[in-house]
């Protein structure tokens, strides 16, 4: 065949589609929106690169890279790195994943209702990270979404009836929320986790951004894993998550995980990286200042109500039915936010800005400025 020419039917028949699980059928593909040529504050990615000097430093080492070779199974060197650079506490077994997401999903494949004939239940409150219900409706688990409370935080008295009434095998809490941002009150976190017959992660993918760290409560908690993640503080495009927690709760979700599930690339350059760990300490101290100022800038716009936030992206909500067309008014001036009206009955007109650099966020301001 020459090069281009296909003979690829593009005629499928319906009968070959029935083979396809019906779940799956009834689901949509997860949408990332083109941003070729616009400010990104949609994604959550930290704005900024490395200092030319340590850029060559870490071509160097990828020069040794071994790309003919299977990678580490066990990522054993990167696993040191992460384990001294997250204060993962000592006896914690830790599990990586390409991207916290695998983890998740690798998560929902390993449990189950302990009951014979009872579905699984994944339980998070709402509105929350929309990767547990689009993952447990993958794996045929029942997913059970709980409404937050007055200003987002955790419902405790809704949680533990849900609990009770749906014994979950997995409850997914993110602290920071994404996309409310918030933090949640202490003893609520403690009830749910306490509560939860099954096992409880608690997802700290922003955990760059807040004191907040629930890594101590693994000595307290029996179910308790802790998700992390290096997306947020600057390393998206790696695609690396980690999970820690009890070694006898991570073996079994290990037997699930594909054997080179972390490459070669992403090992030897996440552990160079976290060599250089104060860079992305300093980032992140940046991009939390920068949060106060974008925060600020957004209250004193007219019409907007804007949630307080712990992550690197700040909520807002706009004056009613105009959340679209100013999202749609951001990207004609060149800016690119998350439009979240219509996603969640609680998120009605609601636009989340990813805090981006200095100049980044001022673009943002006054494009928003002008359309306001
Ligand atoms: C971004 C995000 C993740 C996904 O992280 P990856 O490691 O990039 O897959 C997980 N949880 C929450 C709450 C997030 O916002």
């Amino acid at each position: 065949m020459r090069p281009g020419t296909s003979h690829i039917s593009h005629v499928t028949s319906p009968d070959l589609l029935d083979w396809v699980r019906p779940e799956i059928r009834r689901l949509s593909a997860y949408h990332v929106p083109d941003a070729s040529g616009l400010v990104k504050l949609d994604a959550m990615e930290n704005p900024y690169h490395w200092p030319e000097d340590m850029l060559d430093a870490w071509l160097a080492e990828l020069r040794q890279v071994a790309l003919n070779r299977y990678p580490d199974p066990a990522a054993r060197e990167l696993q040191a790195a992460l384990r001294q650079a997250m204060h993962i506490p000592d006896d914690a077994a830790l599990l990586l994943g390409n991207g916290s997401d695998e983890l998740i999903q690798l998560l929902a494949l390993a449990l189950r209702h302990p009951e014979p004939g009872r579905d699984a239940v994944l339980l998070a409150p709402e509105p929350g990270f929309v990767m547990y219900r689009m993952i447990a409706e993958f794996v045929d688990m029942q997913y059970q979404g709980v409404a937050l409370g007055p200003d987002f935080d955790l419902d405790a008295d809704a949680m533990l009836a849900a609990i009770e009434a749906h014994q979950p095998a997995l409850v997914f809490v993110a602290q920071p929320n994404n996309p409310t941002g918030n933090v949640y009150s202490e003893a609520a976190l403690r009830k749910v986790v306490k509560a939860a017959p099954g096992w409880v992660v608690i997802d700290e993918a922003y955990a760059p951004f807040t004191d907040r760290d629930c890594l101590p409560w693994l000595n307290e908690y029996p179910n308790l894993l802790v998700m992390r993640t290096v997306s947020k503080m600057g390393l998206a495009g790696l695609r690396l998550g980690l999970l820690a927690g009890p070694p006898a709760m991570i073996a079994e979700v290990d037997k699930l995980r594909l054997p080179y599930n972390i490459n070669v690339l992403t090992q030897a350059s996440a552990r160079f990286a976290l060599e250089h760990a104060e860079i992305f300490d300093a980032q992140a101290a940046h991009i939390r200042d920068d949060r106060a100022g974008l925060s600020e800038a957004l209250s004193a716009i007219d019409g907007l109500q804007v949630f307080p936030s712990e992550a690197n992206f700040i909520l807002f909500r706009t004056p009613a039915g105009r959340a679209r067309e100013l999202h749609q008014g951001l990207i004609e001036q060149g800016v690119l936010i998350k439009c979240l009206d219509g996603s969640h009955s609680r998120l009605t007109d609601c636009l989340r800005v990813t805090v981006g650099t200095g100049n980044e966020n001022k673009k943002f301001i006054n494009a928003l400025n002008t359309l306001m």
